[in-house]
């Protein structure tokens, strides 16, 4: 087996276990691949193992694999920080943007998104964590940002995506990715979609109601971010 095949059957070991572990439904989370600065060649192989889904932050690198390996059905969900002058290419080859953090960008992905292609999958990133740096909504912001977003005609609102502060610390996960699902409960919508958990908090994730984990080391391993970041 491949290191790819190898790493995507632990991955799915671990969503399996953790599953079981914290009585989530077998099959009810869902795993993202994460793909940025990895060549088309790694996705091309984890398709063959099974795998659909990929995550991507930037945009030409996400076009120019997406033109690559255009003869897979793949579901492209962009996953980074987002411009606004960026939102037209977002809107016309993405299936799912996991990153929508502010109204304006909501209003843009919404007006540009193709009549011909059904409405774009949304999640809200929520800052749990409160550092300065990070991309995200306020908790507080969230309500407005949430009822404004659902009403947008182009865009199907699915739920919230979160990256807390990296720890080791697995209390500290469980508490960031509970209050995240708390907040969805709280708005009271009926979102059903709850993107957290990386390479190393998948478990804590998994048992705080991920449904979608979001995973790229190890699936395709350290990433080298060279020059072109
Ligand atoms: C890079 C990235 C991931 C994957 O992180 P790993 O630790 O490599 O699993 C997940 N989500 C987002 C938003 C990312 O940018």
């Amino acid at each position: 087996m491949s290191t790819i095949a190898e790493n995507i059957a632990k991955v799915r070991a671990r969503i399996r276990e953790a599953e079981q572990a914290y009585g989530r439904a077998p099959g009810s989370v869902e795993l993202l691949a994460v793909s940025k600065t990895k060549p088309a060649a790694d996705i091309r192989e984890a398709h063959a193992c099974g795998l659909a889904d990929f995550g991507e932050n930037y945009l030409q690198e996400a076009l120019a694999k997406q033109a690559e390996l255009a003869d897979l059905a793949l579901t492209w969900h962009f996953i980074g920080p987002i411009q606004s002058n960026k939102t037209r290419p977002i809107a016309e080859h993405f299936h799912w943007v996991h990153s929508v953090d502010r109204l304006k960008i909501a209003q843009r992905l919404s007006e540009q998104r193709p009549a011909s292609l059904p409405p774009l999958n949304i999640l809200l990133q929520v800052n749990v964590s409160g550092e300065d740096s990070k991309s995200g909504c306020a908790p507080d912001e969230l309500p407005a940002l949430a009822q404004a977003v659902a009403q947008l005609p182009h865009l199907k609102l699915r739920g919230l995506m979160a990256i807390p502060e990296p720890t080791e610390d697995v209390a500290a996960q469980h508490a960031a990715f509970a209050r995240l699902r708390e907040l969805m409960l709280a708005l009271n919508l009926g979102l059903d979609a709850l993107s957290i958990g990386m390479s190393h908090d998948l478990e804590a994730a998994v048992a705080e109601g991920a449904t979608w984990v979001r995973i790229g080391t190890a699936l395709f391993g350290a990433r080298d971010y060279g020059v072109s970041h």
